[in-house]
């Protein structure tokens, strides 16, 4: 295997699933972690040609989806301000909270600007002096790197006019919070790949111990996918529990450390609040003291500020193995892209927004008529 589409052959996939079906015995439920990996299984329809046997439900790897409803509301409030280039990624946009969103900001002549990068919110803070530049810090172990390298190259170049709001949130304490829920269905995880990159697998062996419950790190493209249950089926048809890695190709077991050590330069770990779900401890980064200087929360002082999740919006339930998108009765009906009442309908790796995006609405129909 060289090149990517190789991973996209269709009778590679096909091939994968027959082994499946072969050595399966019994119903298994599986989480696959990340809503990269949501997205892909629901576009290519990998749920619908597994066995009957295996259940795929989608977990929370989703930093729009489980950005809380409290930072959108600081990130509101910052972002009106008539002195602030408020920056982020393009899907923070059109979140929803208390009935506004970023989009509707800039629509009343906010300066809210969408950037690919942290480091172009360094550039603008660097060509705006008279202005406060903050950068909406969203996201797992996969932009820690980034948003570590934006502070640190704001620090050097002295910038008195840059800050970040975190939200940042780390996969090891959410999977164990699904693992300890008296609710918990889960009996195998596809762990994400790219964190995993970053972050390598050293933290998992000790929590699949604990939990009895295998994990494999698994990649992104349909054949990456298959390969990742696989896996997991094998390993819980033959009762071992261990972390296995089907991503090879892409992520040791220590990753990349020089990354890890720049995260540990500036972050902290830290309690930290996800969207429908509740608090997680430890399971945030958060500012060392000694960058508090780049904290937007302190130097606009919207720490205080709290926010009711809404009671219509079931996405916690979802994004923790509990619910499927189309058991909402806002889906397609109250809640869509154009007008939604939750995270996971907007975000390009939401599990609502994909049931919807890929034509599973009839199964909302099917429950209607149930
Ligand atoms: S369909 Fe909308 S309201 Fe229902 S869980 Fe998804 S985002 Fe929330």
């Amino acid at each position: 295997m060289k090149y990517v589409n190789e991973y996209r052959d269709a009778d590679l996939v096909r091939g994968v699933i027959q082994e499946i079906r072969h050595i399966v015995t019994r119903p298994w439920t599986i989480m696959e972690i990340c809503g990269g990996q949501t997205h892909a299984i629901v576009r290519h329809g990998i749920d619908q040609l597994l066995p009957p046997q295996i259940e795929l439900v989608h977990g929370p790897g989703c930093p729009v989806c489980v950005t809380p409803s409290e930072l959108i509301d600081k990130a509101l409030t910052i972002a009106s301000r008539p002195d602030v280039i408020f920056c982020s990624y393009g899907d923070m946009l059109r979140v929803p909270s208390s009935g506004r969103d970023l989009f509707s900001v800039k629509a009343q002549g906010g300066d809210v600007r969408v950037v690919y990068s942290p480091l172009d919110a360094v550039k603008l803070a660097q060509q705006n002096p008279d202005k406060q530049v903050v950068f909406f810090a969203i996201g797992f172990e996969t932009t820690a790197p980034p948003n570590v390298m934006s502070i640190l190259q704001a620090q050097r170049l002295g910038l008195k006019n840059y800050s970040v709001l975190i939200s940042h949130v780390r996969v090891p304490p959410a999977v164990r919070a699904i693992l300890s829920s008296p609710q918990n269905r889960v009996q195998g995880f596809l762990l994400a790949g790219h964190v995993n990159a970053v972050m390598g697998y050293w933290e998992y062996p000790a929590l699949a111990e604990q939990f009895k419950v295998p994990m494999v790190v698994t990649g992104f493209e349909p054949l990456d996918i298959v390969q990742g249950i696989l896996k997991t089926v094998q390993l819980l048809e033959a009762g071992r529990v261990e972390v296995a890695n089907a991503y090879s190709r892409t992520v040791t077991l220590e990753g990349n450390q020089a990354a890890q050590k720049t995260i540990g330069r500036v972050f902290l770990e830290c309690d930290r609040k996800w969207r429908g779900i509740g608090e997680i401890p430890m399971s945030g980064w958060g500012l060392r003291p000694e960058f508090d200087e780049f904290n937007a929360e302190k130097r606009f002082h919207v720490e205080a500020l709290k926010t009711e999740e809404s009671p219509l919006c079931i996405a916690g339930q979802i994004l923790q193995g509990l619910k499927k998108p189309h058991q909402c009765s806002a889906f397609v009906t109250s809640c869509t892209p154009e007008n939604p009442l939750g995270a996971t309908m907007v975000s390009s790796e939401g599990a609502c927004a994909a049931y919807y995006r890929y034509g599973r609405v009839e199964l909302q129909q099917q429950v209607e008529h149930a």
